[in-house]
């Protein structure tokens, strides 16, 4: 029993230790932040290590990430379990790879929410439409040289009009609100 404790114990305890002010006079170490735990590189090669403020990379937000000393100290347990920090090794070494894949993510994120609300907001226009019996003809993108008149209010409901879907009602020419209304429907000007 005590035999089996023990290994069970011992697989509990983390591979880490103590970080000390010892760790910046220029070893190479990775560390976990104890409160996010973001994995984050000390490369005495890259970084000043003299100063209160110090640099650390972080690996899982791809950037450098400044701590004062202190904190470091205070939050920092280095990893010491061989494997983990082969892996984090590795992906330091890839790093510049690893941002840029990243980049890409964010970037292909970005697009496809913005395709998504695009296409609520010609949902909402087709509805819009609908609700004043008039027909949909369709959208086209909005030009770059479009112009949208005098009409930078919207008159459904009211905010500024900004292009949000970057869409343009076929019928009236006028750009699309968040809310779907274009320039059809429009009481004339008195
Ligand atoms: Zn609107
Ligand atoms: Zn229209």
């Amino acid at each position: 029993m005590t035999t089996k404790d023990s290994v069970v114990r011992a697989r509990r305890l983390p591979a880490t230790e103590d970080l000390t002010d010892d760790d910046f006079a220029g070893s190479f170490w990775i560390g976990k932040h104890s409160a996010d735990q973001d994995l984050l590189v000390f490369d005495p090669n890259a970084v000043d290590a003299d100063g209160e403020i110090i640099a650390l990379y972080s690996l899982t937000q791809h950037r450098a990430r400044s701590f004062r000393r202190s904190t470091l100290i205070e939050r920092i347990r280095i990893i010491t379990d061989a494997e983990e920090h082969a892996r984090a090794k590795e992906d330091y070494e890839k790093r510049d790879l690893l941002r840029a894949t990243h980049e890409q993510e964010l970037e292909a994120a970005r697009a496809e929410r913005l395709e998504r609300q695009r296409a609520a907001v010609v949902g909402a226009h087709r509805r819009y439409l609908e609700a004043l019996e008039l027909p949909y003809d369709g959208v086209r993108e909005t030009d770059a040289d479009h112009r949208p008149g005098r009409r930078t209010k919207c008159h459904s409901c009211g905010i500024a009009l900004d292009d949000f879907a970057r869409a343009v009602c076929v019928t009236c020419d006028g750009v699309l609100c968040s809310c779907g209304a274009c320039a059809c429907g429009r009481a004339p000007r008195r």
